[in-house]
């Protein structure tokens, strides 16, 4: 390998060279710490095989890496100043493509298709933090063929994505991530570790994307809206957010009785339901409907 560009005198070689500004509206703190570069790579678990799609490259710190252990890495960045200094950072790889887009509008089953085809894909990647949960919902909602999903989030997000029923942290992003995949915190990570420092704390987590989802339900989309109804008002009893939030509406009788028949007492806040708890709910709850 060339230099490992997560050196931090390498990295300012470079933003210096390329007279590179950093945005803070595109989230960009890029990682100048080697130890926890290897932590995110070991804990995607790549090989020649498999496919690894990156998203925001930035200089190309992890990328570098990523060419290294994968058979083919596909980076996606927004900013359409770093595709210069990309070109110049990777230009030993053949196995990487670099592809300018907002992830958040891509085609991805398509990009898979061109450049994964048959290979298992891990998601390894810092992501900008303004962008977060919507990006990892994407990664999740669109049923890709992924194996894993390790990615540095802020601290707060990857707690609640771990998150156990009962506690602050547990909501409808816990229940999503926990449908798809299995949860498990890599590492923590200083402010310390990026340049420029991020006013936040850091953690590496990996979701591990399940084979079939956690807990069967015959309507996803009605599960979902079920779950988000029931965080609308945290304080509120499972009842109450019922009562007020979900549609179509149900009298309240049939809500109690679907509660009892799931076993499920109403009096209950929606933060201590598991996940067979939501699913059976929302088997009684849509048998009701009809
Ligand atoms: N991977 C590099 C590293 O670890 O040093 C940079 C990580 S930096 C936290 C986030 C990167 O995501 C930046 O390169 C930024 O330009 C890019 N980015 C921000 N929003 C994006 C979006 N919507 N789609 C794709 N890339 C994005």
């Amino acid at each position: 390998m060339n230099k490992r560009l997560v050196n931090p005198s390498v990295t300012r070689e470079i933003v210096n060279r390329f007279e590179f500004q950093f945005k803070k509206s595109l989230g960009q703190n890029f990682l100048i710490d080697g130890n926890i570069l290897d932590k995110i790579v070991e804990a995607a678990e790549l090989d020649k095989e498999s496919g690894a799609l990156e998203i925001g490259p930035g200089i190309g710190t992890l990328t570098q890496e990523l060419c290294e252990e994968a058979g083919r890495v596909l980076a996606v960045e927004k900013d359409n100043r770093l595709l210069r200094v990309l070109a110049k950072t990777l230009e030993d790889y053949d196995n990487v493509h670099v592809h300018h887009a907002d992830v958040l509008e891509a085609d991805l089953h398509a990009l898979f298709a061109e450049h994964f085809a048959g290979r298992k894909v891990s998601v390894v990647a810092n992501l900008p933090y303004y962008v977060t949960t919507p990006i990892v919902m994407k990664l999740l909602e669109e049923k890709l063929p992924l194996r894993s999903i390790v990615v540095m989030v802020q601290r707060e997000v990857a707690d609640r994505m771990a998150a156990k029923p009962g506690g602050k942290d547990y909501g409808a992003l816990t229940i999503a991530v926990q449908y798809y995949t299995e949860p498990s915190i890599v590492c923590r990570v200083p402010e310390s570790s990026f340049m420029p420092a991020p006013n936040v704390e850091s953690t590496v987590i990996k979701l591990k994307v399940r084979e079939t989802p956690a807990v069967e339900v015959a309507d996803e989309r009605y599960f979902f809206h079920l779950v988000k109804a029931s965080f609308a008002q945290r304080r509120k009893t499972l009842l109450n957010n019922l009562q007020n939030n979900l549609q179509p509406k149900l009298e309240k009788d049939a809500l109690l009785a679907a509660c009892e028949r799931a076993g499920i007492e109403p009096q209950r806040r929606g933060e201590t339901l598991s996940l067979e708890e939501y699913a059976k709910l929302a088997t009684e709850l849509k048998a009701a409907l009809v």
